[in-house]
């Protein structure tokens, strides 16, 4: 069992930092946790300058040793056992069969990645071999390549713990393709991201790497997360959470003299769309199945469905509403969501647009003292008022979803033009509504990273060919994704190589090919030699 220290670790260090302390707290007791330092500007140097120094080390290893480095990682955390469920269970109140389930994923996902690198076939390699003899203009050999971008800052979010906490899919991707890498842990579960420390700094003596390839800073300051994002060294960010904190962390980089690229994965409303046919056949079970969704870990999802689009149909509501308030009531990760979830929905509210359709089961007032554990909310408004109030677009992280009543068809077209970006947005429909769902689905392509049909967009299937990523505000990028092994290509760059001798390029852009991967090679794909 290790023993904490409420340290922050520094390529192999752990030290003590001595900025402001901060807490954090048992969400289900509500008791206050060990304190932990901020870091500071000193502490970013050595952990930027570490990653630094590590990078060209790092970088340069065989796919072989990346791909151990990545099980590695995998195998520690599995070491870390019970520790750190109950860690985290008491820092998160997410509960010990939810962190079982999402460990898996984690370790899962990571084993996922040390495949790919390991088969080096991620790189995109494209060649186009030489034509001395080509008129007017002799052609010269050109090969391309993803490289490392070089020290990557990441910022996990505390709904995620692990699968997008301090060793999360941000993390793991960039390593994977050979990167350095300092975290900003996320201060809602210090312990949890201490632990993680621990576990890949025995992997890193293990394999036997440069220190500097990890770092942990804690921390609840935004300087520190500013001074992180800004600092010289730092070629990427990788972040997940908050659309305010997001925006900041994407305003801080664009303000460097040196711009680069920052991966936001943010907040996302999650459209459904239910047509008139789907409902007449089974509106009953839908709603239900809809209020599960809603409150699947006290709504704390970024794919939680935030709007629901339907024509006008009390009973669809009724069940919903019903429905939401039998489901369990669940804690929030910490007192600021719970805060922030309050005020989301008295904002919705004081439109005077939107109704609390279940509000009779406790009113806001009397849950202010308790944001820990807020009410299961169903809003209602009209499609007219949704339309004119761009405001009832914004996430209400947390058990609530507003119903939006159309009059007919055409609002729905309506509503889907006015959306703006999401991660998904989801399509309940039958046959006849075809003609309908088409014209949505052309709409909705604009919209959104991933499209849902007939389902329920919580639980996000981590696979190749997952997509997690929207326009913005729901990623800062849309083209990549943060789920899945694509995730690699962020934190990479592409290297041409002009008629290089083949003994000195890259080992994937050899002309033996020595680790049979599938290239682009004048133009047809092959895993050949040339
Ligand atoms: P959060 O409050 O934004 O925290 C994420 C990180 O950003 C933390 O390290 C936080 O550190 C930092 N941060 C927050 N505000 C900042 C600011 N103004 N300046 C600089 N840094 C700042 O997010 P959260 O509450 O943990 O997570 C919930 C949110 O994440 C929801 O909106 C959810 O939809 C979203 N989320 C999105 C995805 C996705 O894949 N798109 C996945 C999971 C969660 P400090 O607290 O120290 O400031």
């Amino acid at each position: 069992m290790y023993k904490l220290t409420q340290q922050s670790y520094i390529a192999g260090t752990w030290v003590s930092p001595k900025g402001e302390a901060f807490q954090a707290q048992n969400p289900a007791t509500q008791e206050l946790l060990s304190k932990h330092n901020n870091c500071l500007e000193s502490e970013v140097n050595s952990a930027m300058q570490a990653a630094a120094q590590a990078y060209p080390v790092f970088s340069q290893l065989s796919p072989t040793d990346h791909a151990n480095f990545l099980i590695a990682i995998a195998e520690e955390i599995e070491a870390l056992g019970d520790q750190l469920l109950e860690v985290c269970n008491q820092e998160t109140g997410l509960g010990l069969p939810r962190l079982t389930g999402e460990r898996g994923r984690t370790t899962g996902q990571i084993r996922a990645f040390s495949e790919i690198v390991k088969n080096a076939s991620w790189v995109q390699a494209s060649i186009d071999t030489a034509e001395p003899e080509r008129a007017p203009l002799p052609k010269p050999d050109l090969r391309k390549m993803l490289k490392p971008i070089g020290p990557v800052a990441v910022f996990g979010a505390s709904n995620f713990p692990f699968a997008f906490g301090t060793l999360g899919g941000d993390t793991i991707s960039a390593l994977a393709a050979g990167n350095s890498v300092v975290v900003k842990g996320h201060p809602s579960h210090p312990a949890t991201n201490e632990l993680f420390a621990y576990a890949i700094g025995k992997a890193i003596s293990r394999c036997e790497l440069p220190k500097g390839v990890f770092s942990l800073l804690q921390g609840n300051a935004i300087p520190l997360s500013v001074q992180l994002v800004c600092h010289p060294l730092t070629e990427a960010v990788g972040f997940t959470g908050s659309l305010t904190g997001g925006r900041a962390i994407m305003d801080a980089a664009a303000k460097r003299a040196k711009p680069i690229p920052v991966f936001a994965e943010m907040g996302s409303v999650n459209p459904m769309f239910f047509t008139n046919n789907v409902l007449a056949q089974s509106g009953e079970s839908l709603a239900k199945a809809l209020a599960g969704s809603v409150c699947m870990g006290t709504g704390q999802f970024c794919t939680s469905p935030g709007v629901i689009v339907i024509q006008k149909n009390d009973s669809f509501v009724n069940t919903l509403a019903e429905s939401m308030s039998a489901n369990a009531k669940g804690v929030t990760l910490n007192a600021s969501i719970g805060q922030a979830f309050l005020k989301g929905v008295r904002d919705f509210i004081s439109t005077g647009k939107v109704e609390w359709v279940n509000n009779d089961e406790v009113s806001l007032t009397s849950t202010t003292n308790n944001a820990l554990l807020p009410p299961n909310v169903v809003l209602k408004t009209t499609a007219s008022a949704f339309l004119q109030n761009p405001q009832l677009q914004s996430e209400v992280f947390g058990p609530a979803t507003l119903v939006v009543e159309c009059d007919d068809d055409a609002q729905f077209t309506q509503i889907a033009k006015v959306l703006e970006g999401n991660l998904t947005a989801s399509i309940h429909a039958v046959d006849e509504d075809n003609s309908l769902v088409k014209e949505l689905l052309v709409l909705l392509e604009q919209k959104t990273g991933r499209i849902i049909f007939n389902g329920f967009p919580t639980g996000v299937e981590v696979c190749g060919s997952q997509h997690h990523g929207g326009p913005y505000p729901a990623s800062s990028n849309g083209t990549t994704t943060s789920v899945g092994i694509d995730a690699i290509h962020r934190f990479t760059r592409v290297v041409a190589y002009q008629n290089t001798p083949t003994q000195l390029l890259p080992a994937e852009l050899q002309n033996a090919n020595p680790y049979k991967i599938v290239r682009r090679v004048n133009g047809e794909f092959s895993s050949q030699s040339i």
